[in-house]
């Protein structure tokens, strides 16, 4: 039995998807006997959404189509983790939250052809989150001893 695991980007730089690209370097051989890539669109072209024992997601959410997709990631998953600052706290993905009023009106036609919402949110103001690992990037060793305990958790065995 594998951890069935998906990872997801939302508004962000993408360097928590980076950083674990990295890890694989040394843990590619170590990680293939736990973890089942469900979903994860940097490593593969044919993903799902369903089933998931955990959910990683980096980056906040700043659309209509990033809020939707993360809804339907909470009701798919057991434990969602919230992966870096900008999903954790919503910086600084968040900065057009903070423009003065003559900014925030200039950049209102691009809010409104991309669909966005008036904020840019951290993933809990959306959903339940049931963990974070914060940084920017993400914090190398608290993901690898998060990710130690959860298939502690799951109890997956390594073959
Ligand atoms: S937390 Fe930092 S590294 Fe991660 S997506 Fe946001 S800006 Fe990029």
């Amino acid at each position: 039995m594998k951890l069935n695991v998906g990872w997801f980007s939302f508004t962000c730089c993408e360097d928590s998807t980076i950083v674990f690209i990295e890890l694989m370097n040394e843990r590619y051989f170590e990680w293939r006997k736990l973890l089942n890539f469900k979903y994860f669109r940097t490593l593969k072209s044919n993903n799902s959404l369903n089933d998931l024992d955990i959910a990683f997601v980096e980056g906040a959410i700043s659309n209509k189509k990033e809020e939707e997709t993360l809804k339907k990631i909470r009701e798919n998953c057991k434990k969602l983790v919230a992966i870096g600052s900008c999903a954790c706290t919503g910086s600084p993905a968040n900065q057009r939250n903070f423009f003065d009023q003559v900014t925030k009106k200039e950049i209102q036609f691009i809010l409104d052809r991309f669909d966005n919402r008036e904020l840019v949110s951290p993933l809990s103001d959306i959903v339940k989150v049931d963990d974070y690992i914060s940084g920017c990037p993400m914090d190398e060793k608290l993901f690898l001893t998060k990710l130690n305990q959860y298939v502690k958790e799951f109890e997956i065995v390594n073959a």
